[in-house]
């Protein structure tokens, strides 16, 4: 089976009303656990590289660990994806690279910085021109591309951003029609990070609702959907971790969301948190240990095991097979015609 793009796979969420998740990677385990999740689960998967990722694996690691899931895994649906391209040209560097879709963050200038160092946030203008120039590119080869309307808060690889705007529904259609993106990031209120809430978060729910209103037929994804769970925390901090105290999205909510129309749910701080742990775990258990394989190993096992769970709570589980995933070409065919 060839690498799946985004399209196909929202476009089958969005009429089944389910969520996948799409999972951050930077390394052999991680991608390893991921793809288990996957199978143990029946599962379609997106797996995710933002540019540090791509930075971290110097580009030509990734893409033959990406690869090597595809053949490991001939029967399950999978897409490459770039996480908050930042301008056209990491965009190009992806799709050059095998990325079956690309992400591009508009709503930020990564290029540029304020005195304090951030990086500002785009006018809706210049947000439609940056992203309508990623899908014309993108479409050419097949490729699925995610744009963003508002910014999200919090910390992420490159994700530093001066203001926290959430998505204004009236802007929502012309958006979507005027840059022909394929999913689009709703800022509701999630933030990037472990350090979300102190408090169970507020987020704003009426805005999925109104926005789904607006563009039936794009997907929609949420940022920042970690839960961190508390028994993480825990877990993180009675091996000598050091995290505070702090709530992410519940599941509950995340289901809710998924029922007003989120197809794309972006997970990493929760995957960090499983590693760690599992690492820490070994290290203060087993102070004399030092072969890599007996702390990765057991990394690799959590990350699967907390991944698999996941894929049940969003309902991606047991969907791997309900379709027969379209090539490059097929795409590049559908979108000359729309
Ligand atoms: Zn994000």
């Amino acid at each position: 089976m060839p690498l799946c793009t985004m399209r196909q796979m929202v476009d089958h969420a969005r009429k089944k009303k389910y969520g996948v998740g799409a999972y951050n990677v930077n390394n052999m385990e991680q991608i390893q656990a991921i793809m288990a999740a996957a199978k143990e689960t029946q599962s379609p998967v997106i797996i995710q590289a933002s540019k540090g990722a791509l930075e971290y694996t110097n580009l030509i690691y990734l893409k033959h660990l990406m690869a090597a899931a595809v053949e490991e895994n001939p029967e399950l649906p999978i897409c490459v994806h770039l996480d908050h391209g930042p301008n056209l040209k990491t965009c190009q560097e992806a799709i050059a690279l095998g990325f079956t879709s690309v992400m591009i963050d508009g709503s930020i200038d990564y290029d540029t910085k304020t005195p304090e160092g951030k990086h500002p946030a785009r006018s809706f203008a210049d947000n439609v021109r940056v992203t309508k120039e990623v899908v014309d590119y993108a479409h050419q080869f097949g490729v699925s591309v995610e744009g963003e309307l508002g910014t999200l808060g919090g910390i992420e690889d490159e994700t530093h951003t001066d203001k926290v705007l959430l998505t204004e529904p009236s802007q929502v259609e012309e958006f979507v029609k005027t840059t022909g993106v394929d999913a689009l990031a709703l800022a509701i209120g999630t933030s990037h990070g472990a350090y979300k809430f102190k408090h169970e978060p507020v987020l704003a729910m009426d805005l999925i609702t109104e926005c789904r209103k607006r563009a039936p037929d794009t997907a929609f994804v949420m940022h920042g959907s970690s839960s961190v769970p508390q028994e993480l925390v825990a877990e993180v901090n009675k091996y000598g971790g050091k995290m505070p105290n702090a709530m992410g999205v519940p599941i509950a909510s995340i289901q809710e969301a998924v029922r007003r129309g989120i197809q794309k749910i972006n997970v990493d701080t929760d995957g960090r948190m499983a590693i760690t742990a599992a690492i820490r775990k070994v290290f203060m258990e087993k102070p004399g240990e030092f072969d890599p394989r007996k702390y990765l190993g057991p990394a690799r096992d959590a990350l699967q095991a907390l991944i698999a769970s996941k894929m049940r709570d969003f309902g991606t589980a047991g969907h791997a097979g309900d379709y027969r995933v379209k090539s490059l070409r097929a795409m590049k065919s559908f979108y000359a015609k729309h």
